[in-house]
């Protein structure tokens, strides 16, 4: 007697149902999806008992002629692909063919559509438990009802791992707010035993803006108040995130969509934090709703029977492309560390130190002061113009430096402190960054090649940098057994022969592999090492020089920081300062 059986249809049935229906939630996915599929304009979903005794939804899409009505409910039936080489170009949500079939299988689901058309008949199936129990013609109202009743009823196992109601029914939630956001063109109508949850009017198109006013209803107020708006139209990504003070207390409110459909990434989430990274949020998390459109056979969502779980074919892209249209768009935002005066912190107070006079301008002048006019005129002011980021507030005057490091500007009747090393380095490394992505590096000949003496492997791996250096305009060349003659540095540094040293020194312990690493990695790390070198604090410098200062650092991509991440400027602005000297207002100008 063999011990091995083939199980019954019945059988296999509910364990297919089993992979695909976890909980009401998915089986309502199914539904939404199918309805969308099918250019739903209107969506009405019904739930009665967290969705375990009733789960309806009625759609006005395009409906179904009767064999089809009846052909959706078996196994493997789909009019969304014909050949297995499809699958890869699929852009409708469902496509295994298993979804109504399964949901059958472990519940009382009643089926009934007509297909717009004049001489539309419409038709209606009972089942349960899967097996077709009647048939009959019904009403020709264009659209279909999915009515799924008493799931699980014939799965006593997987009906006692649901969770309690309120458990339930916010996954039933959740999954409606997800197909809402990213249909704006459809309305959702949303009612639980009888009462309206949310009813969503449809939105004349799907731009970021009717995103957002749907997210306003779906995130509720807190997390979508704050939202920042930042797309990237090559790339297909369109996305509302948090502004960097807007933060929420969980993960919640982060939703992520290719092609529309609702996924889980973790290289997703992962780019998302790193887009705020700058900005330490305290535990607090951001809300977002992004949007990434990509062609189908770029990632894969088959990994997964609830198809949620995505993988890219080019992961590192998609985390770049998406954790920098989030982060510039931050960058907007990001305002400059205001002064705190010592009593308040005493840890962080301004500078202290003595005032360096610049030139051409003496605070302690001589009896015949000169009127105020004048001292104007000898101290150059910034004329006003618009634009900038948010530290740059016109007119500037140059006051002067501290400790030769810190630049002293008052700026529009406030306070502008700048460290001069982190701005000069944050403008020489944008420039640099410039020239090397757009290939055009000016290149500086040195008069006298500047040597380096390096150990073997110094020399060894400086020497497969050679062609890249060279491209990067700093040409190399090797001079005997542990020497380095340097011909030519980048135009845009201004290198002493002893930073050129350390430079090179540095440089060939730190580089790896020029085959391993990346162009941008290479970049970036050449770059920073040189700016650090190229700048020099403690630098007098001139109220012109000050103030080009400004202006360089103005258009900078980042001004706030300098490449490594160190404050660039400071700033206390003329309300903030008569706040804290208890005046009423902004003194008169
Ligand atoms: P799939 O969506 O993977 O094709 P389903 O079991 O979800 O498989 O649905 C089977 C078929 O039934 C679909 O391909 C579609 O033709 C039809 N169908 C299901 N739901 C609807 C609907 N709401 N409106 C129109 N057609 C539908
Ligand atoms: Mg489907």
């Amino acid at each position: 007697m063999p011990e091995i059986q083939v199980l019954s249809e019945d059988v296999i049935s509910r364990i297919a149902a089993g992979e695909v229906i976890e909980r009401p939630a998915s089986a309502l996915k199914e539904l939404l999806e199918n309805s969308l599929d099918a250019g739903a304009r209107s969506i009405t979903i019904d739930i009665e008992k967290a969705g375990k005794a009733l789960l309806r939804v009625r759609d006005d899409g395009r409906g179904m002629v009767p064999e089809d009505c009846r052909l959706s409910l078996t196994r493997h039936s789909t009019s969304k692909i014909r050949s297995f080489s499809d699958l890869d170009r699929l852009s409708t949500f469902g496509f295994r063919g298993e979804a109504l079939y399964s949901i059958a299988a472990v519940s009382r689901l009643d089926i009934t559509s007509c297909r717009k058309g004049k001489t539309a008949v419409g038709w209606s199936v009972k089942t349960e438990g899967g097996r077709v129990i009647s048939e009959s013609e019904a009403p020709p109202v264009p659209g279909t009802t999915v009515e799924v009743r008493d799931l699980f009823f014939n799965t006593p196992a997987r009906s006692k791992f649901l969770r309690s109601d309120p458990s339930e029914r916010s996954h039933l939630l959740r999954a409606a707010e997800e197909c809402a956001l990213a249909n704006c063109g459809t309305a959702f109508h949303f009612r639980a035993d009888g009462t309206e949850v949310f009813s969503l009017p449809h939105c004349a198109n799907e731009s970021l803006d009717s995103v957002f006013g749907r997210a306003r209803l779906v995130l509720g107020k807190t997390a979508a108040e704050g939202l920042l708006a930042a797309a990237s139209e090559p790339l297909g990504i369109k996305a509302l995130a948090s502004g960097p003070g807007s933060m929420v207390a969980t993960r919640g409110a982060q939703y992520f969509f290719v092609n529309k459909r609702p996924v889980s990434s973790r290289t997703l989430q992962q780019a998302l934090y790193k887009a705020y990274e700058p900005f330490r949020a305290n535990g607090k998390h951001p809300a977002c709703v992004i949007f990434i459109e990509i062609p189908p056979d770029e990632f894969d969502v088959n990994i997964h029977p609830q198809k949620r779980d995505v993988r890219f074919r080019n992961e590192s892209a998609v985390f770049k492309a998406v954790s920098s249209v989030i982060g510039e768009r931050l960058l907007k935002e990001r305002r400059p560390v205001q002064i705190i005066p010592a009593v308040e912190n005493s840890g962080t107070g301004a500078p202290g130190g003595v005032f360096e006079k610049s030139e051409g301008y003496s605070p302690a002048a001589p009896p015949s002061f000169t009127p105020a006019a004048a001292l104007e005129q000898e101290l150059p002011i910034m004329p006003e113009s618009s634009g900038g980021p948010a530290w740059y507030n016109p007119p500037f005057r140059f006051l002067g430096q501290l400790e030769k490091s810190y630049l002293v500007f008052e700026s529009n009747g406030g306070l502008l402190l700048v460290d001069q090393h982190a701005a000069a380095e944050r403008v020489i490394f944008e420039k640099y960054m410039e020239q090397l992505s757009a290939g055009a590096t000016g290149v500086q000949p040195l008069m006298l090649p500047v040597s380096v003496d390096l150990s073997p492997s110094q020399m060894e791996n400086s020497m497969r940098w050679k062609q890249w250096l060279s491209s990067a305009g700093f040409e190399i060349q090797q001079f005997g057994a542990g020497t380095i003659l340097l011909h030519s540095v980048p135009a845009v540094f201004d290198f002493g022969p002893n930073d050129l040293r350390e430079f090179l020194e540095r440089l060939s312990e730190i580089l790896g592999d020029p085959e391993k690493c990346s162009e941008e990695v290479k970049r970036e790390t050449v770059a920073t090492l040189a700016c650090k070198k190229a700048v020099k604090a403690h630098d007098h410098l001139k109220a012109e020089e000050a103030l080009r200062l400004i202006e360089d650092l103005r258009v900078c991509k980042d001004s706030f920081t300098c490449p490594h991440g160190r404050p660039a400027v400071l700033s206390l602005s003329r309300a903030e300062l008569a706040r804290r000297f208890h005046r009423p207002g902004p003194p008169p100008k």
